[in-house]
């Protein structure tokens, strides 16, 4: 099963969940743990890997070649990013901007358009025991996620549990790394801040067709406006962690809940079974197992 932990908000405790889920479960399987918090990967704090593996990630940024160009400005009409201009027999390009789609270079009438790559981030590849953790990291000031998190996800294993940390918000990094799950976990808090939020993921996740269900953290420090929303939604609520103490301070010397109080570990163990049991089926045209399934069998028929 590939299951996301997301939160619409952030500081909610979905590196906790994620990394709890990975513990518990490696105690007897392998795991694989995807750090696509790409902005701000903290899982290894937690899971403390040995990195094996570093490589960089490229985007395409287009380069024209102006004894080629006669200016129509088509490339412009056709970025969807506004990431190039063409402006007084000038091409000017904005490489923060591109996402490296190839658009303007495929559709350039004088193929006066090649691509260079620009690095943006890199991907680094670890083990902890049981767990394999494989994490992207953007560059400072660079911007494109997504790229990234599509990088990290080519290493999703069909042999084994796969649990990915999702980054907090419902922008486009999100959705990258939520689709194709079979399951996405929504950690929230009990506050209205944290219902808002909620609220929003809901939706980003019901666009993508992926069941869901919800984990409150730091119970007891708000109301019962979350139970109650999730009750009317006919969303379950999976896991209810108290505010403690205890809890709080072994995250902020980064350890993990279920080495700080081994007894957690049952809970996410019988976490997890709950959900595979809510998840969307295996080899469902929804899941990323499914798709792959999909694409291998499309593959085959081609080549027979
Ligand atoms: S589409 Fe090609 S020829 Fe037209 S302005 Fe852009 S680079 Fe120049
Ligand atoms: S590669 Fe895509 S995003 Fe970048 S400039 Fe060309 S059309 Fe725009």
């Amino acid at each position: 099963m590939i299951l996301s932990v997301a939160s619409g908000k952030g500081g909610t405790g979905k590196t906790l969940i994620a990394t709890s889920l990975a513990l518990a479960l490696s105690e007897k399987d392998k795991v694989q743990l995807l750090d696509c918090d790409v902005e701000e990967p903290n899982v290894d704090i937690f899971i403390r890997s040995n990195v094996t593996q570093s490589y960089p990630v490229f985007i395409p940024i287009p380069k024209v070649d102006e004894a080629k160009c006669n200016y129509c400005g088509k490339c412009a009409e056709v970025c969807a990013y506004n990431a190039i201009a063409v402006v007084n027999k000038k091409v000017l390009i904005f490489p923060d901007l591109c996402h490296g789609c190839g658009a303007c270079s495929y559709l350039c009438p004088e193929s006066a358009i090649t691509e260079e790559g620009q690095e943006i981030g890199i991907v680094e590849k670890g083990n902890s025991g049981n767990i394999e953790l494989i994490q992207g990291r953007l560059t400072i000031g660079q911007l494109m996620a997504p790229p990234i998190i599509r990088e990290v996800k080519k290493h999703v294993s069909f042999k084994t549990e796969v649990i990915i940390d999702v980054s907090p918000g419902t922008s486009c990094p999100v959705v990258e790394a939520i689709k194709g799950s079979d399951f996405c976990l929504l950690v929230t808090e009990p506050t209205p801040f944290g219902l808002n939020d909620l609220s929003l993921a809901v939706e980003v996740v019901r666009e993508l067709g992926i069941p869901c269900g919800v984990v409150i953290n730091r119970a007891g420090i708000g109301d019962g406006k979350v139970e109650e929303y999730c009750g009317k939604q006919n969303i379950p609520v999976l896991l209810t962690i108290p505010l403690d103490t205890r809890i709080a301070s072994f995250y902020s010397r980064g350890v993990p809940l279920v080495n700080g109080i081994p007894e957690w570990r049952g809970r996410f163990v019988k976490l997890f079974e709950e959900i595979k049991q809510k998840a969307t089926l295996p080899g469902s045209p929804l899941s990323l197992r499914g798709l792959s399934r999909a694409k291998r069998g499309n593959s085959a028929k081609q080549s027979s």
